[in-house]
């Protein structure tokens, strides 16, 4: 049996041999982006690989929980995409199971010995952002640019698809010297912290969880073992209605909803202060009205609150309630609140932070690493690290340095796609070190 440090020759030698095909299959997956909830076609397209591959693969309502889904889009939104997967041939076989958005992908890969089980995780939703089209972006000088009208890859997953799906393809190598089970989970709608609290019975006797995320203003040629300090989220519509009148012949007969909208985009701001705590409010989205002579019938305004710790996030998602409810009943007018994301606050875990840091180093490319890192916003692989974490198994999120063409969800989004080899090669590594057979724990 080849040991650790042949197996490393081995998987350096992959990522360095596979380096053009994950550039190349990263561009194709970035001319079909996909909306969260949507990605028909690009899951389809993820569990046909992995089943030739000779993976173990689930999807539709055996990977995903239904009523745990945060932001579903409308049965037509929904129906559109669907269709539109299918006539650009996507395999049926996996649509048909799918339809509904149910495009998580849960596939496993069992080495026969007995060993831990090992799971990574991917996420494969897109943003709605309209492209950039002139000739200093990328895409567009070189002609890969997003396919869908008003949809983009600008957050970096379709690099992490790349990387997942030849990470499949590694894995199926080393197997035969492995020990245990290799589980890789392609999430979707990450976007929204919509997605992932409908997969985490897929990290349901998961002994080490790791997730990966390009870029984050992390520049090439650095890795962060673990990020720590996710911000625990909640995302809310609030529909107010009122009553519409004439505003000139009897406006007090009105009931104006986007005043009461107005008011609780005002109050929403002043909850956050919290002595000791990172705390964020932000109305993003307030619209309604009709005309100029009319008192606003309805209005919309969508909100997401964070907080670095689960127990302010609770507090202050109450007061946040209250704020929208006192603001509605001040104007005369009825609020429904929906709640479309949520995500809880976690940190990686040290010790398997430690050891993605410490493996990254022996990656060519990588010049400097650290355990871990603050990661300032929110992600919903939260759900997943806190369920392998309340089992005593061990989760954490690699921050991989790539230069940034521009921001995180802007049109002009691209990263250095070198940092795909050696995405490849860290999650590759760890994988050994974690299921050879000769160190397996249990
Ligand atoms: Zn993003
Ligand atoms: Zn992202």
């Amino acid at each position: 049996m080849p040991d650790e440090r042949e197996l490393f020759q081995q998987i350096g030698q992959a990522a360095a041999r596979m380096k053009p095909d994950l550039i190349t299959l990263r561009r194709l997956l970035h001319q079909h982006p996909e909306l969260g909830w949507l990605e028909f076609q690009t899951a389809a397209h993820v569990c046909a690989t992995l089943e030739d591959l000779g993976y173990q693969v689930r999807t539709g309502q055996e990977a995903i929980s239904g009523e745990d889904r945060f932001g579903v889009p409308s049965r037509e939104v929904l129906e559109a995409a669907w269709e539109r997967a299918r006539s650009a041939g996507a395999p049926l076989r996996w649509l048909e199971t799918m339809r509904g958005g149910y495009t998580g992908v849960v596939a496993d890969l069992d080495t026969g010995k007995p060993g831990m089980l090992v799971a990574f995780r991917f996420d494969l939703d897109a943003l709605p952002v309209h492209e950039a089209v002139d000739a200093g972006h990328l895409p567009a000088s070189q002609g890969w640019l997003s396919r869908i009208p008003g949809a983009m890859h600008a957050c970096g997953h379709d690099g992490h698809l790349s990387i997942g799906l030849a990470l499949a393809r590694l894995a199926v190598e080393l197997a035969p010297s492995l020990a245990g089970r290799i589980r890789l989970i392609f999430q979707p709608a990450e976007e929204g912290v919509r997605g992932a609290l409908a997969m985490t019975r897929a990290c349901a006797g998961v002994d080490r969880l790791v997730c990966i995320h390009i870029g984050l203003g992390v520049p090439s040629g650095q890795v962060i073992g673990g990020a720590v300090g996710f911000l625990a989220t909640r995302e809310y519509r609030a529909s107010f209605k009122g009553q519409a009148a004439h505003a000139g012949l009897e406006p007090e007969v009105g009931r104006s909803a986007l005043l009461a909208a107005a008011q609780a985009a005002l109050a929403l701001h002043t909850l956050a202060q919290y002595a000791g705590h990172e705390v964020r409010v932000n109305v993003g989205i307030l619209r309604g009205g009709v005309a100029t002579s009319i008192v606003p019938p309805e209005a919309e305004l969508l909100y997401r609150i964070r907080a670095d710790d689960n127990s302010v996030i609770e507090a202050l998602d109450q007061r946040a309630h209250a704020a929208v409810l006192g603001a509605a009943a001040t104007y005369g007018c009825h609020v429904e609140l929906e709640i479309i994301g949520r995500a809880g606050s976690e940190d990686s875990h040290p010790e398997l932070a430690a050891l993605a840091a410490d493996l990254a180093q022996s990656v060519p490319g990588v010049k400097s690493t650290s355990h871990h890192h603050p990661f300032g916003a929110s992600e919903d692989a939260t759900h997943l690290m806190q369920q392998v974490h309340r089992q005593g198994g061990q989760a954490t999120y690699i921050m991989l340095g790539a230069d940034l063409a521009a921001g995180h969800h802007n049109e002009r989004f691209d990263f250095d796609e070198n940092s795909l080899a050696i995405g490849l090669e860290l999650l590759g590594k760890l994988l050994v070190r974690l299921l050879l057979d000769s160190q397996f724990k249990r």
